[in-house]
């Protein structure tokens, strides 16, 4: 057996341990690759899940798409994973990584960025600085250089996107980075994606890597509990300000070099540009998603978006007659027809399986047209590819079973197998419940867990994350906490996620303070994080329009929306922080759940049965004993 004992990876690779639990989980991919069927497995932590799929892939022979939640993840994948692999099992295998086009530096839209009149003086030394690097560069992977560190917006003005790429039009067509990574990957043997490539191309919203999906032998979905979501995304339509306004930049780009002589064209442009302005401010700026059915009886809402299609149209009429002028009007009229579409999709009568929703933020707005369920569309692509599935991750089951997720999906057969952590639990870890007297939404609440905290934060020597459910929670706890903790903390939002992460690796006693973005992802091992503190059970946002229309379709099929969907969902997510605190056979640590409905409400054990076994107190004498005995 290639990963058991003597083989390959324990001669060559230093540190590695045979594990039964691995070399099960490559034999049942192997069996699966080879019967093209469908696998849906739950892996524990310290499985070993990656080299249990890359060893059956790399040795198969087969077409494969890798396809991870994260870029980190990929390029982790690509990067040091499967190099390993290959050198382990003497294969010379062609491997690419595909990114999204916003990856890679568009060598059309550079170009001209830097001759626009459009552009700031002040970010033309950068651009001359990019152009230099991409006439040098082999990838045009924007990760290779530093440059867009202190102008992050200037990405937008330097990618391109699939509305505004001139595809086979352009100029550069034939040096772009973008063909060329598709190129490779339709070329090699296995291509790592990652989930929102994979789904922007199942789409085909993207043109050039659809090609790849039907001709793959095996699509290999990795932290797969993160599919439902981003399927969700991108099954949507979508319409945001930040569209049209670089749409608009296009336009007048264009307008200027194409037709000079068609003013009604800046004037329909600047009418549109004010309508965006105008719908803007009547949805506010405070940050919120929102039921469109909610919003449209506002007389203010009804106005603004009257004006909106209104100037939507003149645009898209006059554009349409300034096309055949040339290239870049050509690619503008067809994007514009193509949002303006989307809008009369969205303003026209409701569809009871789809919802209708506005994500409003500080700077943008976004309609969007989500479906209430993914799970035939998914199910579609499934049942026309030819190819083996394989979906994992350290957290697809809920208590034991895999329903919700093939459900969400529309997953009728699949093989399905649950690999437990070979992870000493009862002896590396322990469950503490303090016993709050409040429950998470009454006042004070966070009061009490600060004061609940404090005592294991001093035990644990810090070493901690603080895990929170909401930026109200973190900002409380946090002042709280500057008063009255001596460990130096970590705050979210005070410097960017991977210098804090850097920051916590180098310090001894430090307590880092985060929201969703450390729940996952995040692999600290060795004693530095001795401690995970989840403020409290991480239910959705009730009034969130998405959950409240898959709720509805629940109960009105006669099921219970709480048991079938909201419960699932805060146990996937609660398994998924409480996994980021024994990573490796050596680590030991408490983890901390400051919400006393664990041990009061009947779904409490809901979530205890789903959480790798660990032994459970509700008194402090119990943690300071865990600590103190090391
Ligand atoms: S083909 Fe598209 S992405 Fe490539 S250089 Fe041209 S506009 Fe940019």
């Amino acid at each position: 057996m290639l990963l058991g004992v003597g083989g390959p990876f324990e001669r060559e690779l230093d540190g590695f341990q045979p594990r039964e639990v691995q070399q099960e989980m490559a034999s049942v991919v192997a069996t699966t690759l080879q019967r093209q069927e469908v696998l849906v497995c739950e892996a524990g932590t310290g499985t070993g899940k990656t080299f249990a799929y890359l060893v059956p892939v790399l040795t198969s022979g087969l077409k494969t798409i890798i396809s991870t939640a994260t870029k980190t993840l990929q390029d982790q994948l690509f990067h040091r994973d499967l190099p390993i692999v290959c050198r382990a099992l003497g294969t010379d295998c062609d491997i690419a990584l595909l990114k999204g086009r916003q990856n890679y530096v568009c060598l059309y839209r550079l170009e001209r960025a830097a001759v626009s009149a459009e552009v700031e003086q002040r970010r033309l030394p950068l651009l001359a600085a990019m152009q230099r690097w991409a006439e040098s560069s082999d990838s045009g992977d924007l990760e290779e250089v530093r440059l867009l560190d202190d102008d992050p917006a200037l990405r937008g003005v330097v990618t391109s996107t699939t509305d505004n790429c001139l595809g086979q039009d352009c100029p550069r067509y034939d040096e772009c980075f973008v063909v060329k990574a598709r190129r490779a990957a339709a070329a090699a043997d296995v291509v790592v994606v990652n989930h929102h490539l994979l789904f922007a191309d199942l789409m085909l919203r993207e043109t050039g890597f659809a090609e790849l999906l039907p001709n793959a032998d095996a699509i290999i979905l990795d932290e797969a509990h993160k599919v439902p979501e981003i399927a969700s995304t991108f099954f949507s339509h979508s319409l945001s300000a930040q569209q049209l306004v670089s749409l608009n930049r296009d336009i007048r780009v264009g307008a200027d070099d194409e037709a000079p002589d068609m003013p009604a064209l800046k004037a329909a442009l600047a009418n549109l540009d004010l309508a965006v302005a105008m719908l803007r401010q009547v949805l506010g700026s405070q940050a919120r998603r929102v039921d469109w059915a909610s919003l449209r009886d506002s007389r203010a809402v009804a106005d603004a978006t009257q004006d909106f299609g209104r100037a939507l149209l003149e645009l898209d009429e006059t554009l349409e007659l300034a096309a055949a002028r040339g290239n870049l009007l050509a690619n503008c009229s067809e994007r514009l027809a193509a949002l303006r579409l989307r809008w009369e999709g969205f303003s026209a009568t409701a569809d009871e399986e789809r919802v209708r929703w506005v994500d409003v933020s500080q700077r943008n707005f976004t309609f969007y047209d989500t479906p209430v369920s993914v799970a035939s569309e998914f199910a579609g692509h499934l049942a026309s590819s030819q190819a083996a599935w394989i979906m994992t991750s350290a957290t697809l089951a809920v208590e034991g079973r895999f329903d919700h997720f093939l459900s969400a999906l529309g997953i009728s057969a699949a093989r399905q197998e649950l690999w437990a952590s070979p992870f000493d639990y009862a002896r590396q870890s322990l469950l503490y419940i303090p016993p709050l007297k409040r429950e998470p939404r009454e006042t004070d609440f966070e009061r009490e867990l600060v004061d609940a905290a404090l005592p294991v934060l001093r035990a644990s020597r810090g070493r901690a994350f603080f895990l929170f459910t909401s930026y109200r929670s973190l900002d409380l706890c946090a002042a709280m906490l500057r008063e009255e903790l001596d460990y130096p903390l970590l705050i979210q939002g005070e410097a960017p996620r991977s210098e804090l992460l850097r920051r916590f690796q180098t310090t001894d006693t430090g307590v880092l303070l985060g929201t969703a973005t450390f729940w996952e992802g995040v692999d600290v091992r060795g004693e530095r994080l001795s401690l995970v503190i989840i403020d409290k059970l991480p239910f959705g946002v009730p009034d969130d329009p998405v959950a409240r229309a898959r709720s509805a379709a629940i109960a009105a099929a006669g099921d219970n929306p709480f048991k079938r969907l909201t419960l699932p969902d805060a146990i996937t997510t609660l398994k998924q922080g409480a996994g980021r605190l024994i990573r490796d056979v050596a680590d030991h640590g408490v983890l901390m759940i400051g919400d006393v409905r664990l041990k009061r409400k009947s779904y409490g054990r809901a979530f205890l049965n789903s959480l790798p076994p660990m032994p459970v107190t509700q008194q402090l004498e119990d943690v300071e004993a865990f600590f103190h005995g090391r």
